[in-house]
């Protein structure tokens, strides 16, 4: 099985339901909170190991009660080693509330995120591939880049225009398409291979000249959250793997869409077993 490097973020999700969304200056009462584990770092880390990936994790969380609850999820995974270090910041939070329809309102406050720094990083990233996204600082994340060895894969998200400066250390760029928009012409020189995601449509996949498209099989959706994820941890397992370019988008959309039909974002991650089972050729 193909080993994957993750450096990235770790968040305590706290998810309050209400009937309706406050306005600015309101309280909404009567709303249930639930608190998941996520992150986009953590959750693409998880990802990788249901497919199968030998991971390690580098992150950063708080010397506070949240972390337990933010990393537990992660520890109970078989595949994956941690490489967490506490930091003198809170662990990151993001506050959710979502109303009867699935609209959502969400405030991050990134805290132990922030302060994950290069010196946290080993010397040397000594992996099939590595993964990184944009909820840490961009310095760790270029200096992760740089002493990758491996396949070097760029989740750009959330939207940043300083990923730009990234991409001379990276071989695969994965956005949807509003981190593309934001990545403007720096995309135009960029000679790797650039992966759109596309939602219910899948996902098309540009190298050099050449252009491949995938589509999801059908799926009866729950909620999209983790899909973006499921996505980008398949896909760059499989890359790592060795797979080619057509079975690794297969697999990754495939991927996407089983994290759909399951709420939250980490229980909803699919295994190789059940992505296999649910993709269509050419997996
Ligand atoms: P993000 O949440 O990061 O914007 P997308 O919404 O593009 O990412 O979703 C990532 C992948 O998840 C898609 O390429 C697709 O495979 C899958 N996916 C997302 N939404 C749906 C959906 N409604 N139906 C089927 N698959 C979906």
């Amino acid at each position: 099985m193909p080993s994957v490097h993750v450096v990235g973020s770790v968040n305590l999700d706290l998810v309050a339901t209400a009937a309706r969304l406050p306005a600015p200056g309101e309280t909404v009462g009567g709303a249930r909170l639930a608190r998941h584990p996520g992150g986009k770092g953590a959750n693409q880390a998880l990802a990788a190991a249901r497919l199968g990936a030998e991971v390690t994790f580098t992150a950063a969380v708080g010397r506070d009660p949240e972390a337990a609850a933010a990393i537990a999820l992660l520890e109970a995974a078989s595949g994956l080693a941690l490489d967490v270090h506490r930091v003198d910041e809170p662990t990151g939070v993001a506050l959710i509330a979502v109303d009867g329809d699935g609209e959502n309102q969400i405030v991050v406050a990134p805290g132990a995120n922030a302060a994950l720094a290069t010196s946290h990083l080993p010397e040397v990233i000594d992996a099939d591939a590595l993964l990184a996204q944009l909820e840490v600082p961009l310095a760790t994340v270029d200096a992760a880049l740089r002493r990758a060895t491996g396949l070097r894969c760029l989740n750009a998200a959330p939207a940043d225009h300083g990923a730009a400066a990234l991409l001379t250390h990276c071989d695969c760029v994965i956005v949807n398409e509003t981190e593309r928009a934001a990545l403007g012409s720096a995309l135009t020189g960029f000679d790797g291979l650039v992966v759109t995601t596309l939602g219910a449509a899948g996902a098309v996949a540009h190298r050099g000249g050449r252009r491949l498209a995938a589509s999801p099989p059908l799926v009866d959706v729950v909620d999209t959250v983790g899909a973006g994820d499921a996505f980008c941890g398949a896909l760059v397992t499989e890359l790592a793997g060795g797979a080619d370019l057509e079975r690794a988008l297969a697999m990754a959309v495939t991927a996407g869409a089983l994290a759909t039909e399951r709420p939250g974002a980490q229980p909803s991650l699919p295994t190789r077993a059940d992505v296999e089972a649910r993709c269509p050729s050419p997996c």
